[in-house]
């Protein structure tokens, strides 16, 4: 049995794949390297350069390989790139999810992990995001990501394939050992921004938004370290192939910080007084983001191992200055 890693060259997905293998499993990684990074791609894990929309391939390497689940990290993750090319983003992420949906069911694979996003609720005035609050995508990102949930709902119902979609809450930090991270060209994220910042590739981090209804009217966010966000994965895995349920779960640790915060951290890890220009807030930034975490701890057995914002900040910050400037 095999297990096929959609995106297995980037940065969740490489994560992914070492888990896996750690576990002992069989892994073939397809990845078009548009954004995926060659070297990240572990040495014991078989390489496929290629396309999920590329049916025909798909068929052939569930096959081949005798793939049994599949986990679809491959996708486009950047918001604003949403907005501006939005037909890129149904293509990639809901047309090739399609395709690959498609290709699962018939060449018989039983298990699929899906990684959807917090993005599919939009604004909230919650505290705390369970998975039952209103699905309101503010982007088209979180709208094809939503779509693809939904295709996996209905053909769960009419076939034998079973799915689990991981709502991923802020992900950062890196792999604990340093054997991969977050190597994206166009790094947009707070803390990947914050670790650059840090290590003088960027004059300045820009801070967006001062005015928000927050203690430190900054931007609050669930920070996930990746690696609870792939210990999930694998006991949704665990959860499909015992027979479990389809359905979907929160991934984030139940509280928030702040832009502050984070620069806070940054700055204690690294030694080093960012440089900051307070900026107008992104178009569509909620104030607050938070995930109640309390399905996937209840149903899943999940206990987070890294939830804490200094060894988030300390292992971004490890890995980001062992690549590359970029
Ligand atoms: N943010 C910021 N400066 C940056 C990048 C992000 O102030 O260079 C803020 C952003 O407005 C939000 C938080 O940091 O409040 C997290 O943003 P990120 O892009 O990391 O993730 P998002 O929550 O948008 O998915």
């Amino acid at each position: 049995m095999t297990a096929l890693v959609t995106g297995g060259a980037g940065y969740i997905g490489s994560h992914m794949a070492l888990a896996l293998l750690e576990r002992g499993e069989d892994v073939v990684i397809l990845d078009n390297l548009t954004t995926g990074v060659r070297d990240l791609v572990p040495d014991k894990a078989q390489f496929v350069q290629g396309d999920v929309g590329d049916a025909r391939l798909v068929r052939q390497l569930i096959a081949e390989h005798e793939v049994d689940s599949v986990l679809h990290f491959a996708g486009s993750t950047v918001v604003p790139d949403s907005v501006s090319d939005p037909l890129r983003y149904y293509a990639n992420n809901t047309c090739n999810s399609r395709t690959l949906i498609e290709a699962c069911i018939q060449g018989g694979v039983k298990h699929f992990i899906f990684s959807s996003t917090a993005a599919v609720y939009g604004a909230t005035e919650a505290e705390m995001i369970d998975e039952n609050a209103p699905k309101i995508p503010a982007n088209p990102y979180g709208r094809s990501k939503l779509m693809t949930e939904w295709m996996l709902q209905d053909a769960a119902s009419a076939t034998s394939l079973k799915y689990i979609a991981l709502r991923y809450f802020n992900v950062a930090g890196a792999d604990p050992l340093g054997r991969t991270g977050q190597s994206t060209p166009r790094a947009t994220h707070l803390i990947k921004r914050a670790c650059q910042t840090a290590l003088g590739r960027l004059p300045y981090l820009g801070i967006f938004g001062v005015d928000f209804a927050t203690p430190d009217g900054t931007g609050v966010r669930d920070y996930i370290h990746v690696s609870d966000l792939v210990a999930a994965h694998a006991l949704a895995l665990d959860h499909l192939r015992a027979g479990g349920e389809s359905g979907a779960f929160n991934c984030g640790y139940g509280h928030g910080f702040s832009v502050r915060q984070v620069i806070g951290a940054v700055e204690q890890a690294s030694g080093h007084k960012l440089a900051v220009k307070e900026l107008p807030r992104r178009p569509g930034d909620p104030p607050a983001v938070v995930a109640d975490p309390g399905k996937l701890k209840g149903r899943l057995g999940w206990t987070p191992r890294y939830d804490a914002l200094d060894q988030i900040v300390r292992h971004a910050l490890e890995w980001e200055s062992r690549v590359d400037a970029r």
